[in-house]
């Protein structure tokens, strides 16, 4: 789908296995920013090669003008096909140095941080030739700048971008969709993150890469909202252990989802460290006034 003059968004369904016999349906955008070469933001699941060949065909333009792959981080559904992309392309890949551990080497990301299927979601690990720091102004040529903004909390190596002139934000999964399912490393630094991203003017796009594309009006609103989930979420986590302060954090858990209304097959470990992320900040009452 083409989203603005230079970008493209392409949604990628996945399963994510959440029991041995339950899955989740999920879905993750990768966008395709087009100048003379073909900027490609995150990879989706293994196999998204094909997804991405085809559309940059259907397009008219041609796989080899893919000349780099950027992640905004190393989870899964971001770098899950980039093997297949890198060895069809020879693109080259950029990644924030705290993200490249994970991306560099996939057994290490899943025994530090476990998904059932990890192995059918990520074809194999991939090395990172270009680190990406904030404050980075890349230069895509044809009058195109892609801005770099380190926006950890969802993960230590979350990056954001701005593409100017379009001055449309790729998010990543740095800002949370209200009543999505919470998964994220910290939370002061996830909060200090979107504040950053708020900052930025006249932007006239986002791209969440678990949302729809929203044009216009809507953008800081939704900025908003996830900062005030944050908080929601922070309450009720301090409200159920000050009422079953003996619970052990997946009873606690079970209780906070169902607080939130989501489906109780959501709580995988994945969620429960979002959860105990929030009890290490459990002094804090007011997440949004530290
Ligand atoms: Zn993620």
């Amino acid at each position: 789908m083409k989203v603005t003059e230079h970008i493209h968004a392409l949604k990628i369904p996945f399963s994510l296995q959440v029991g041995p016999e339950k899955t989740l349906s999920r879905f993750v955008y990768a966008y395709l920013i087009y100048g003379e070469k073909i900027y490609l933001i995150d990879s989706g699941v293994s196999g998204s090669h094909r997804a991405i060949f085809d559309y940059v065909e259907e397009t008219g333009r041609s796989p080899g003008d893919i000349d780099t792959l950027l992640f905004t981080h190393s989870h899964p559904d971001h770098i899950g096909g980039a093997l297949a992309i890198k060895k069809e392309t020879g693109c080259n890949t950029a990644a924030h140095k705290d993200a490249a551990a994970w991306i560099e080497d996939i057994d290490r990301q899943y025994r530090e941080r476990p998904i059932l299927n990890f192995y059918s979601l990520v074809e194999g690990s991939v090395a990172i030739e270009r680190e990406l720091r904030d404050g980075d102004s890349l230069d895509l040529g044809q009058g195109l700048t892609l801005k770099v903004f380190h926006t950890p909390g969802h993960s230590k190596g979350s990056v954001s971008f701005v593409l100017e002139p379009d001055m449309a934000l790729f998010s990543g999964d740095a800002i949370p969709m209200a009543g999505g399912v919470p998964i994220y490393d910290e939370v002061l630094p996830s909060i200090a993150s979107i504040r950053k991203l708020q900052k930025v003017k006249g932007l006239k796009v986002l791209m969440a890469s678990w949302d729809e594309p929203h044009l216009g009006d809507s953008i800081y609103p939704l900025m908003e909202e996830g900062l005030n989930y944050f908080q929601n979420i922070h309450s009720i986590v301090l409200k159920e252990s000050a009422d079953f302060p003996a619970s052990d954090v997946t009873t606690l858990g079970a209780r906070v989802l169902s607080s939130l209304g989501l489906p109780e097959t959501a709580l995988i470990p994945i969620v429960i460290r979002s959860l105990e992320a929030h009890l290490k900040v459990a002094g804090h009452t007011d997440l949004l006034q530290v």
